[in-house]
């Protein structure tokens, strides 16, 4: 890690985020490209080495380090600050034993990743993991996977997850490694049977922190530690990453701006409440207000209806004690690429932004403030 950051002094910054009980640093890689402004970058938290008897995941890590300074990752660190912990947990690391409760959040943890990952806000957090012979007394076949946290079951969160999953699953495919879409069900039929699970299940408990919090996107991922040698695990765990950094890269057709597209944050794709913002950072501190009081918009936030086929009208409250200050953004669907003939927001012209996508056209309304109990309305004409 630290060889790593002095040849690569230009993209690397590291900090110590805590310290185990026998003393050892859990250490946090930066990696960006320091001549781009943060304010307009996504920020990534990507955790190995949580169970310091899975010798797979802690391959990954640093691999992944040399990933983000080769040419590949050019993009990614113009458009995202990468946060590589190689080692969550160097104790059990350097002990090769499990090191920490399977069930819930050791206060290691709580102190060190979830204290530094609630300070950073992330857009999308990964929690990786090996499985090899023997495992909690399963063999596990070769199992590589990459899995959706039983979090997720806001907006159109399950879909849009899928489709990152999905580019994951081909980017390892490519390099010759099949990993699958793994389900959390199995631990929860565990957990229903016999209580041995007391909660979360499986490695989502990071995720489950932050998912509650920001609205972060999350994923668990597996890599495999005993058909497979160390090279091989990294090369494999890399290669699923690299994938899922690069669609973070990308503008996705239900969004205006590039980015993780975790800001469905109310509503689906026909009709959404979202964070608004011109950079990453304002998306980001509007997603966190918005998100912390998505309870307290009326029950179907918002509401759309169509009295005709080229008219349509959205109606929103928000019922919190004080004005959103952040404002927020209305996200709707038409079918096709009709033209926009007037657009009102509570009977004035607001800002708005199209953007289409192969079958339709997605609008983009802006409120600047949102003042309580107000009925807001918007009229769309095409
Ligand atoms: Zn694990």
């Amino acid at each position: 890690m630290e060889r790593f950051a002095q040849t690569n002094a230009d993209i690397t910054q590291i900090e110590t985020i805590g310290h185990t009980a026998e003393g050892r640093a859990i250490r946090a890689v930066f990696v960006t490209n320091t001549d781009h402004p943060d304010q307009n970058k996504e920020i990534v938290l990507i955790v190995f080495g949580r169970h310091g008897d899975e010798l797979g995941t802690r391959t990954v890590g640093l691999q992944l380090l040399e990933w983000l300074a080769s040419p590949e990752a050019r993009d990614v660190l113009i458009n995202q600050q990468v946060i590589v912990v190689p080692v969550a947990n160097p104790d059990g690391c350097a002990t090769q034993t499990f090191g920490l409760p399977a069930n819930r959040l050791s206060t290691l943890e709580k102190e060190s990743i979830i204290k530094f990952g609630l300070s950073i806000v992330p857009d999308l957090v990964l929690d990786v993991h090996s499985v090899g012979k023997g495992k909690y007394g399963y063999n596990w076949g070769g199992l590589e996977a990459v899995i959706i946290d039983e979090t997720a079951r806001s907006g159109e969160d399950p879909y849009i997850l899928h489709t990152l999953a999905d580019q994951m699953i081909q980017g390892a495919a490519q390099k010759g490694y099949p990993f699958l879409l793994h389900t959390a069900e199995f631990y929860r039929n565990l957990k229903n049977k016999a209580a041995t699970l007391t909660d979360g299940a499986f490695n989502n408990h990071v995720n489950q922190v932050f998912y509650d919090a920001f609205h972060s996107l999350t994923f668990g991922m597996e890599v495999n530690h005993f058909v497979l040698n160390p090279q091989e695990a990294a090369e494999s765990g890399v290669a699923a990453i690299a994938a899922l950094l690069e669609a973070g890269n990308a503008v996705y057709p239900w969004e205006y701006y590039a980015g993780y597209p975790n800001r469905i944050i109310i509503g689906d794709f026909q009709a959404s409440i979202r964070p608004r913002g011109e950079t990453a950072a304002i998306r980001r501190s509007s997603r966190l207000e918005i998100w912390a009081q998505r309870h307290i918009f009326g029950s179907i936030a918002p509401y759309r209806k169509m009295e005709n086929d080229h008219s349509l009208d959205l109606e929103f409250a928000f019922h919190g004690a004080r004005p959103l200050q952040g404002g927020l953004t209305v996200g709707t669907r038409l079918r096709g690429q009709p033209r926009i003939k007037r657009i009102e927001a509570n009977g004035t012209i607001p800002t708005y932004a199209a953007a289409t996508d192969v079958c339709s056209t997605h609008l983009f309304i802006d409120f600047e403030t949102i003042e309580p109990d107000i009925h807001n309305k918007i009229y769309v004409e095409f």
